[in-house]
Protein backbone atom coordinates (compact mmCIF):
# COMPACT_ATOMS: atom_id res chain seq x y z
CA UNK A 1 0.00 0.00 0.00
CA UNK A 2 1.16 3.26 -0.82
CA UNK A 3 -0.70 7.25 -0.21
CA UNK A 4 -1.63 6.86 -3.70
CA UNK A 5 -4.51 4.15 -1.96
CA UNK A 6 -5.29 6.69 0.77
CA UNK A 7 -8.25 9.50 -0.57
CA UNK A 8 -6.70 13.35 -0.40
CA UNK A 9 -8.26 15.78 2.13
CA UNK A 10 -8.73 19.14 2.50
CA UNK A 11 -6.98 20.98 5.83
CA UNK A 12 -9.04 23.87 6.82
CA UNK A 13 -6.69 26.12 9.09
CA UNK A 14 -8.84 28.31 10.93
CA UNK A 15 -7.06 31.39 12.72
CA UNK A 16 -8.02 34.79 14.44
CA UNK A 17 -5.95 37.22 12.57
CA UNK A 18 -2.56 37.24 14.29
CA UNK A 19 -2.39 33.92 15.04
CA UNK A 20 0.72 33.65 12.70
CA UNK A 21 -0.46 31.03 10.38
CA UNK A 22 1.39 32.47 7.55
CA UNK A 23 4.54 31.30 9.11
CA UNK A 24 2.61 27.74 9.72
CA UNK A 25 1.21 27.80 5.64
CA UNK A 26 4.81 28.73 4.46
CA UNK A 27 6.81 25.71 6.05
CA UNK A 28 3.81 23.54 6.13
CA UNK A 29 4.00 24.10 2.18
CA UNK A 30 7.66 23.74 1.50
CA UNK A 31 8.11 20.84 3.69
CA UNK A 32 5.27 19.06 2.53
CA UNK A 33 5.39 18.27 -1.52
CA UNK A 34 2.04 16.30 -1.15
CA UNK A 35 0.29 19.15 0.26
CA UNK A 36 -0.95 22.39 -2.06
CA UNK A 37 -2.67 25.67 -1.09
CA UNK A 38 -5.60 26.43 -1.85
CA UNK A 39 -5.39 30.31 -4.08
CA UNK A 40 -9.12 32.06 -2.73
CA UNK A 41 -10.32 34.68 -5.23
CA UNK A 42 -11.14 37.79 -3.63
CA UNK A 43 -12.49 41.29 -4.16
CA UNK A 44 -9.95 42.97 -2.05
CA UNK A 45 -7.09 44.86 -3.42
CA UNK A 46 -3.35 43.00 -3.58
CA UNK A 47 -1.19 44.12 -0.67
CA UNK A 48 2.57 44.74 -1.55
CA UNK A 49 4.28 42.02 -2.05
CA UNK A 50 1.19 39.76 -3.05
CA UNK A 51 1.14 38.16 -6.15
CA UNK A 52 -1.53 37.52 -8.37
CA UNK A 53 -2.74 33.66 -9.16
CA UNK A 54 0.29 32.83 -6.53
CA UNK A 55 -1.35 33.91 -3.10
CA UNK A 56 -5.19 34.72 -3.87
CA UNK A 57 -6.74 35.51 -7.72
CA UNK A 58 -7.55 39.32 -7.44
CA UNK A 59 -10.75 39.95 -8.77
CA UNK A 60 -13.64 42.69 -9.50
CA UNK A 61 -16.85 42.59 -7.16
CA UNK A 62 -18.66 42.05 -11.03
CA UNK A 63 -16.62 38.70 -11.74
CA UNK A 64 -17.04 37.08 -8.06
CA UNK A 65 -20.72 37.83 -7.89
CA UNK A 66 -20.86 36.51 -11.52
CA UNK A 67 -18.96 33.22 -10.52
CA UNK A 68 -21.16 32.92 -7.28
CA UNK A 69 -24.42 33.43 -9.38
CA UNK A 70 -22.66 30.36 -11.48
CA UNK A 71 -22.03 28.07 -8.61
CA UNK A 72 -18.47 27.97 -9.15
CA UNK A 73 -17.58 28.53 -5.33
CA UNK A 74 -17.30 25.75 -3.00
CA UNK A 75 -17.90 28.28 -0.14
CA UNK A 76 -17.73 31.93 -0.12
CA UNK A 77 -18.31 35.13 2.35
CA UNK A 78 -17.70 38.68 2.76
CA UNK A 79 -14.81 39.22 5.32
CA UNK A 80 -13.53 42.79 6.48
CA UNK A 81 -15.83 43.96 3.62
CA UNK A 82 -14.59 41.96 0.85
CA UNK A 83 -16.02 39.08 -0.84
CA UNK A 84 -13.37 35.60 -0.72
CA UNK A 85 -14.25 32.34 -2.01
CA UNK A 86 -12.77 28.90 -2.95
CA UNK A 87 -13.51 26.98 -6.65
CA UNK A 88 -14.90 24.16 -6.84
CA UNK A 89 -13.56 22.75 -9.58
CA UNK A 90 -9.97 23.96 -8.45
CA UNK A 91 -10.50 21.77 -5.63
CA UNK A 92 -11.83 19.11 -7.06
CA UNK A 93 -8.55 18.93 -9.41
CA UNK A 94 -5.86 18.97 -7.07
CA UNK A 95 -8.12 16.81 -4.26
CA UNK A 96 -7.17 13.78 -7.05
CA UNK A 97 -3.38 13.81 -6.04
CA UNK A 98 -2.71 15.83 -3.09
CA UNK A 99 -4.07 17.14 -0.22
CA UNK A 100 -5.15 20.83 -0.02
CA UNK A 101 -4.65 23.02 2.92
CA UNK A 102 -6.84 26.34 2.91
CA UNK A 103 -6.49 29.69 5.04
CA UNK A 104 -10.38 30.72 5.35
CA UNK A 105 -12.32 32.20 7.83
CA UNK A 106 -15.10 30.32 9.86
CA UNK A 107 -18.44 31.10 7.95
CA UNK A 108 -16.68 29.55 4.89
CA UNK A 109 -15.44 26.73 7.27
CA UNK A 110 -18.63 26.06 8.04
CA UNK A 111 -19.93 26.02 4.29
CA UNK A 112 -17.80 23.15 3.75
CA UNK A 113 -18.23 21.03 7.17
CA UNK A 114 -22.07 20.89 5.57
CA UNK A 115 -20.65 20.46 2.12
CA UNK A 116 -19.45 16.25 0.84
CA UNK A 117 -15.96 17.25 0.79
CA UNK A 118 -13.68 15.63 2.34
CA UNK A 119 -12.32 17.82 5.19
CA UNK A 120 -10.14 17.93 8.50
CA UNK A 121 -10.42 21.29 10.68
CA UNK A 122 -7.55 22.91 12.84
CA UNK A 123 -7.98 25.56 14.52
CA UNK A 124 -4.50 28.16 15.59
CA UNK A 125 -4.20 30.21 18.61
CA UNK A 126 -1.67 32.23 19.69
CA UNK A 127 -0.53 30.95 23.48
CA UNK A 128 -1.83 33.90 24.71
CA UNK A 129 -3.87 37.33 24.55
CA UNK A 130 -1.29 39.19 25.25
CA UNK A 131 1.22 37.22 22.57
CA UNK A 132 -1.93 37.71 19.62
CA UNK A 133 -2.25 41.60 20.62
CA UNK A 134 1.13 41.43 20.06
CA UNK A 135 1.49 39.90 16.87
CA UNK A 136 -1.99 42.03 15.82
CA UNK A 137 -0.21 45.40 16.37
CA UNK A 138 3.69 44.28 15.51
CA UNK A 139 2.77 43.56 11.31
CA UNK A 140 3.28 47.36 10.80
CA UNK A 141 1.25 46.97 7.75
CA UNK A 142 -2.40 47.52 8.59
CA UNK A 143 -4.01 50.75 10.26
CA UNK A 144 -5.28 51.18 13.86
CA UNK A 145 -9.07 50.75 12.58
CA UNK A 146 -7.84 48.29 10.25
CA UNK A 147 -6.52 46.03 13.53
CA UNK A 148 -9.41 47.12 15.62
CA UNK A 149 -11.95 45.60 13.21
CA UNK A 150 -10.08 42.13 12.79
CA UNK A 151 -9.66 41.82 16.79
CA UNK A 152 -13.54 42.01 16.95
CA UNK A 153 -13.86 39.64 13.99
CA UNK A 154 -10.75 37.46 15.60
CA UNK A 155 -12.85 37.50 19.24
CA UNK A 156 -16.03 36.71 17.16
CA UNK A 157 -14.00 33.40 15.78
CA UNK A 158 -12.85 32.64 18.94
CA UNK A 159 -16.62 31.92 20.53
CA UNK A 160 -17.46 29.54 17.58
CA UNK A 161 -14.31 27.50 18.42
CA UNK A 162 -16.09 24.16 19.70
CA UNK A 163 -17.55 23.76 16.67
CA UNK A 164 -13.85 22.52 15.12
CA UNK A 165 -11.93 19.48 15.37
CA UNK A 166 -8.53 20.46 16.59
CA UNK A 167 -6.65 23.08 18.08
CA UNK A 168 -3.20 23.79 17.52
CA UNK A 169 -1.22 26.19 19.85
CA UNK A 170 1.35 28.57 18.08
CA UNK A 171 3.27 29.51 20.43
CA UNK A 172 6.72 27.98 18.58
CA UNK A 173 6.76 27.38 14.61
CA UNK A 174 8.56 24.00 14.42
CA UNK A 175 6.03 22.69 17.43
CA UNK A 176 2.88 23.87 15.72
CA UNK A 177 3.70 22.79 12.64
CA UNK A 178 4.72 19.49 13.63
CA UNK A 179 1.36 19.69 15.55
CA UNK A 180 -0.59 19.19 12.13
CA UNK A 181 1.72 17.10 10.23
CA UNK A 182 1.08 14.40 12.98
CA UNK A 183 -2.75 15.08 12.67
CA UNK A 184 -2.79 15.57 9.08
CA UNK A 185 -0.84 11.85 9.66
CA UNK A 186 -3.33 10.22 11.90
CA UNK A 187 -6.03 11.27 9.31
CA UNK A 188 -4.17 9.72 6.22
CA UNK A 189 -4.47 6.42 8.06
CA UNK A 190 -8.25 6.66 8.86
CA UNK A 191 -9.73 3.36 7.14
CA UNK A 192 -12.49 5.24 5.75
CA UNK A 193 -9.71 6.86 3.72
CA UNK A 194 -7.58 4.12 1.86
CA UNK A 195 -8.75 2.97 -1.17
CA UNK A 196 -9.85 -0.81 -2.12
CA UNK A 197 -7.48 -2.36 0.46
CA UNK A 198 -9.82 -5.57 0.61
CA UNK A 199 -8.83 -5.86 -3.06
CA UNK A 200 -5.26 -4.72 -2.74
CA UNK A 201 -4.78 -8.00 0.25
CA UNK A 202 -6.95 -10.22 -2.13
CA UNK A 203 -9.42 -10.83 0.69
P1 LIG B 1 -6.45 38.42 4.25
O1 LIG B 1 -7.21 39.39 3.38
O2 LIG B 1 -5.82 39.07 5.43
O3 LIG B 1 -5.50 37.59 3.45
O4 LIG B 1 -7.53 37.40 4.82
C1 LIG B 1 -8.59 37.87 5.57
C2 LIG B 1 -9.47 36.74 6.02
O5 LIG B 1 -10.09 36.11 4.91
C3 LIG B 1 -8.72 35.63 6.77
O6 LIG B 1 -9.46 35.35 7.94
C4 LIG B 1 -8.77 34.47 5.83
O7 LIG B 1 -8.84 33.27 6.55
C5 LIG B 1 -10.05 34.72 5.07
N1 LIG B 1 -10.06 34.07 3.77
C6 LIG B 1 -9.05 33.99 2.87
N2 LIG B 1 -9.43 33.29 1.78
C7 LIG B 1 -10.70 32.89 2.01
C8 LIG B 1 -11.66 32.13 1.27
O8 LIG B 1 -11.42 31.65 0.16
N3 LIG B 1 -12.87 31.95 1.84
C9 LIG B 1 -13.20 32.46 3.05
N4 LIG B 1 -14.42 32.21 3.52
N5 LIG B 1 -12.33 33.18 3.78
C10 LIG B 1 -11.11 33.40 3.27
Amino acid sequence: MSSKNNRKFLIILISPSGGGKTAIFTKILADNNGIKYSISYTTRKARVNEIDGVHYNFISEKNFLEMKESGDFLESAIVHGYWYGTSKSYINSVLKNNHIIMDIDVQGAKQIMKSDVDHITVFILPPSRDVWLKRLNGRGTDSEEVIKVRLESAEKEIKEIRDFQYLVINDDLETAVKDIETIIKAEEKKIERYINIEKYYGG
